[in-house]
């Protein structure tokens, strides 16, 4: 981690946390202010940058943590910001299909990987659900006003409010949202997630016509970007943990820093905190006494209460390419799915190989038992080898764990996005501390509310 300052000196903009977010925000404050002569510095607690959207090297592969597939590529927030510092990343969509692998009806002489549709063509022409039905969905869902379903749950929709007699057609349907609220809401649990918040992604999806998509050179890429935009603008990286602001009249005045060695020091801060650490952590970053004295107890009890996303992954290495799959694969049985990504960029395996992750949503409150984790991981492992016969006898290395925070937040009827505390006003009782991250009011669903919560903020930060 780059050095960049020294005890009690002052600094603009105080940005807590280099995950994605922290990266994402300093680039665009200090593109657009370090010209200016007002400077960024963004603190992080960790020897490492990158925070949940870390990779790592092993072997040749570039493993993820976790898939980290990237929601409408060239459309998405992260790559309008990497355009408006003019940091130019490709962002590669998978050649081939998404299919649902499901097991029961192999040795019926029915093909075992299905097609699953991405896009309005697809949905159109798919054996889940026929033409019918999948029009009618269409034009209902282009109607709806996505805001009066946020607490609507998706099984109370289909069971009560879709109005389907048709048995067939209902089924069809649950299965394809089934399917969405696991890959594209990160949240399978079909009495909790919010329909409003599904309509809005869907409409998402078809309006900018990208699904999935996977960075040309990794994450990496992604951050060199924006760590270029910063570096490049006076903006700087430094190893410390905030474990304090001090706050004069509601207004942050000064952060207290500790670094890995060496005393706490304070920097002045002349314009504004903003905090990219999981809302959850507020307190922490905030210190006690401010967190009791300056911030509203209910707020404070609020973040700490919002649920994250967590999730059981394996990633597979494998010494040849056993398969040109290259769009998502659900496993049906074992409710998961994932992505042969080197087959979106090869340069994540060498040259030959083929690299994989595959990811399984389980409630977080289930993240720290250890055998529901591991019956988890097995059964996506056994339902994968199933679907891939061929990755015994290929395997380079298998990697398996289990992430009790993935996403912020779940997109669930009790912290839909008008819920969850807010990425666009500061914190309540104070007038400069402001919040971006997956675990706040941004729009999407999963990793993408954290990139959309940036440029949200962003809008209310620009003209300052
Ligand atoms: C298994 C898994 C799969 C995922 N898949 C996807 C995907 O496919 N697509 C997608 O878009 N997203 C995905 N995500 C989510 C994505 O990783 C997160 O949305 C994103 O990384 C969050 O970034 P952030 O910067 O907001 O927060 P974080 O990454 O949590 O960064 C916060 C940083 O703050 C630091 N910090 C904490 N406290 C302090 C302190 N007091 N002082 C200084 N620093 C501090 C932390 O060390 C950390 O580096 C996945 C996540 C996981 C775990």
């Amino acid at each position: 981690m780059s050095e960049g300052t020294s005890a009690d000196e002052t600094v603009d903009f105080l940005i807590v946390g280099a995950g994605i977010g922290g990266h994402h925000i300093g680039a665009l404050l200090a593109n657009r202010f370090g010209p200016k002569g007002k400077s960024v510095l963004i603190v992080e607690k960790s020897s490492k940058r990158g925070g949940r959207a870390h990779f790592i090297v092993r072997d040749g592969y570039t493993l993820a943590y976790g898939i980290h597939a990237i929601r409408y590529g060239k459309k998405s927030a992260l790559a309008q910001s990497l355009r408006e510092v003019d940091k130019h990343v490709e962002f590669l969509e998978p050649s081939g299909k998404s299919y649902i692998y499901n097991s029961t009806t192999v040795g019926k002489h029915i093909k075992p990987f299905v097609m699953f549709p991405t896009g309005v063509g697809g949905f159109l022409k798919s054996p889940l659900m026929g033409l019918r039905s999948a029009l009618s969905f269409l034009v209902k869902i282009k109607r709806i006003k996505s805001d009066r379903y946020m607490d609507v749950s998706l099984r109370d929709y289909t069971e009560n409010q879709l109005g389907w007699d048709d048995e067939r057609r209902r089924k069809g349907l649950g299965e394809f949202l089934f399917l969405c609220a696991e890959s594209m809401m990160v949240c399978p649990f079909e009495d909790r997630v919010s329909f409003g918040e599904m309509i809005e992604a869907f409409n998402e999806n078809l309006k900018k016509k990208i699904s999935v998509t996977y960075p040309k050179g990794g994450w990496k890429s992604i951050f060199d970007g924006f760590t270029e935009a910063i570096e490049e603008n006076g903006g700087r990286f430094l190893q410390a943990e905030c474990t304090a602001v001090n706050f004069s009249k509601g207004r942050a005045v000064s952060v207290t820093l500790k670094p890995p060695e060496g005393d706490e020091c304070n920097i002045t801060v002349n314009e504004a905190v903003i905090v990219t650490v999981p809302v959850q952590d507020l307190r922490s970053v905030l210190g006690a006494r401010a967190a009791e004295s300056v911030v509203s107890v209910d707020f404070l009890k609020r973040c700490e209460a919002l649920k994250p996303t967590a999730g059981a992954v394996i990633d597979v290495a494998l010494k040849s390419k056993i398969t040109d799959h290259s769009g998502i694969i659900f496993l049906r049985r074992s409710n998961s799915f994932g992505q042969w990504y080197s087959n979106i960029e090869p340069a994540m395996a060498p040259e030959g190989c083929l690299l994989g992750t595959w990811f399984k949503p389980i409630p977080a409150a289930d993240a720290n038992d250890k055998s529901k984790n591991e019956i988890a991981l097995d059964d996506m492992w056994k339902e994968l080898i199933e679907a891939y016969p061929e990755i015994e006898d290929n395997l380079d290395f298998v990697r398996r764990f289990v992430a009790p925070m993935c996403d912020g937040a779940e997109v669930n009827i009790d912290q839909h996005r008008n819920r969850r505390p807010s990425c666009e006003e500061p914190i309540p009782g104070t007038s400069n501390v402001w919040l971006c991250g997956d675990s706040t009011s941004g729009h999407g669903a999963g990793g993408e509310i954290g990139h959309v919560s940036v440029r949200q903020l962003w809008d209310k930060l620009k003209n300052m």
